[in-house]
């Protein structure tokens, strides 16, 4: 079965767009984004559009490249304070001589829409509610949309960011999976992903994973983000061999639309919680 994201991302908008209707208000969504990065930039615009779309009130604060850690630090303490942002991001990367983790631990943890702060990720690990981190929260948004049975299963998460794979790792724990982290020191990682019933993959090396990597049988989601020779967007598994032994997510319309979709589902999470507060 091809794992595809855009049934399940529709879904998602469709009960944030609900949900703001009966919000009566429209949530604000503020984004920093510092520099020119190129993806950022396309991201960002994708962000925008989709919260327009789900009534989402969406504003860019655009730094330039020089900015300094002090400045950012600045607009982040004037968005913690301004009642009409609900929801905050630092889009990452962010140019090399700033420093994201104190930026991020700024951030109001009532505002946390990417659930990157240390309290959020805190709480995840802890298994009390709270914001989860958008693409890993995806990845469970279409493992429950596709069925893909969980608990008691053996589920490999390849890469250990904390935007990613650790969250990932903890979301699965806590759904009762048992649970492997694989990395880049992990020792033949074939041996480790083959065991997997349920495989995700969080790395950005194109055909990382091969067929021969994965279990028949297995449901194999892919996040990463990769441009191949030809300079077309691909993931980290070979799809095309992989989906013939195994159920699989494929790039793009795999999890990108998820990410944007479970953004939004946090800046609404966080409008309802400062409206009943
Ligand atoms: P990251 O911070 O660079 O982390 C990559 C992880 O992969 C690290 O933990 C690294 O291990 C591990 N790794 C590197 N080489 C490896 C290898 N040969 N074998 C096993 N593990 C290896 O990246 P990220 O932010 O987690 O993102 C991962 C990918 O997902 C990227 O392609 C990114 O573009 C994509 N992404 C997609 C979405 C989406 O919406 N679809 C959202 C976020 C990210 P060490 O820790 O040992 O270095």
């Amino acid at each position: 079965m091809i794992l595809e994201g855009p049934p399940v991302a529709q879904k998602i908008l469709s009960e944030v767009k609900a949900g703001v209707r009966e919000l009566g208000f429209s949530p604000g969504l503020a984004i920093i984004r510092v520099g020119e990065d190129p993806a950022s930039r396309t991201y960002v615009g994708t962000k925008l559009k989709r919260a327009k779309e789900c009534g989402i009130t969406g504003v860019e604060h655009h730094l330039p490249a020089d900015a300094t850690q002090e400045e950012i630090a600045v607009l982040i303490e004037e968005l913690n304070s301004d009642d009409s942002v609900s929801g905050m991001i630092l889009q990452l990367p962010i140019p090399k001589h700033l420093n994201p983790a104190p930026l991020l631990e700024l951030i109001s943890p009532k505002k946390d829409a990417d659930g990157l702060h240390p309290c959020s990720l805190g709480r995840l690990f802890e298994g009390s509610p709270g914001f989860v981190p958008a693409t890993p929260q995806g990845v469970m948004e279409m493992l429950e949309f596709y069925k893909v049975p969980i608990s008691g299963k053996n589920a490999v998460v390849v890469g250990r960011s904390s935007m990613v794979g650790k969250p990932m790792a903890a979301l699965l724990l806590n759904a009762n999976a048992t649970v492997e982290i694989c990395h880049s020191r992990t020792d033949d990682l074939g041996e480790h992903t083959k065991r997997a019933d349920i495989l995700i993959v969080a790395v950005g090396k194109a055909n990382l994973i091969s067929a021969d990597m994965v279990k028949e049988g297995a449901s194999v989601v892919d996040v990463g983000m990769n441009r191949n020779e030809e300079g077309k967007l691909c993931g980290d598994v070979d799809f095309e061999n992989v989906i013939k032994k195994a159920s699989a997510s494929p790039v793009p319309k795999g999890v990108g639309p998820l990410t944007v979709a479970c953004l939004m589902k946090n800046v609404l999470a966080a409008a309802q919680k400062s409206a009943s507060d």
